[in-house]
């Protein structure tokens, strides 16, 4: 099986065991569709990664099996953008990389993660996350191997996500389903 990051080789590589059935349930499809439009436009087709082809195939299953998709969505976003190397840290700076304290950070979408105070321009309305924030935002992005993974993402957690993958987008996905809406349908 030819394993690369264009979408045409995910569906067709996948149609022998994904339980497309379950899937066109509308609260799973409205998932599925935006994983399909976010792997579509952050993955290139010349360049292979089979752990992302490995973590969609999970995803997708795990969409189908869920009543409530929705939740599963902020995590699959940081394990993705982890393994295209574009995973804003969870515990620095992402514009001086200083250590984040780990009671205060702020949500900088444009540059891509979290910052810190020194950085924080006061006159800028950024989204603040709390230290359970900050500790559940590191936990969504955890490899699983680390044994300190979470699935479910606090509301202001799921809402920096979201914010973060618009940025790398460079817009907000046409899927129209918000990960912070989504993930809160079950919260
Ligand atoms: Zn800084």
């Amino acid at each position: 099986m030819h394993r690369g990051r264009s979408l045409d080789v995910i569906v067709s590589a996948d149609i022998v065991n994904a339980p497309w059935s379950k899937l066109v349930e509308p609260k799973r499809y409205a998932v599925a569709a935006l994983v399909a439009e976010v792997v579509d436009a952050l993955c290139e087709p010349e360049l292979a990664v089979p752990e992302a082809y490995a973590l969609v195939a999970r995803m997708l299953s795990a969409v189908a099996e869920s009543d409530a998709p929705g939740a599963l969505l902020p995590r699959f976003t940081l394990r993705l953008l982890d393994m295209l190397g574009l995973a804003p840290p969870a515990d620095s700076c992402v514009r001086c990389t200083a250590r984040l304290d780990g009671t205060h950070a702020w949500v900088d979408a444009e540059a891509g993660g979290l910052i810190d105070r020194a950085c924080r321009e006061s006159w800028r309305d950024l989204p603040e996350l709390d230290a359970d924030d900050l500790e559940n935002f590191a936990a969504l992005g955890a490899a699983k191997e680390t044994g300190a993974a979470a699935v479910r993402a606090r509301p202001r957690a799921a809402r920096a996500i979201e914010d973060i993958l618009a940025h790398h987008l460079g817009r907000r996905p046409k899927a129209g389903a918000h990960l912070a809406e989504l993930a809160a349908e079950t919260s």
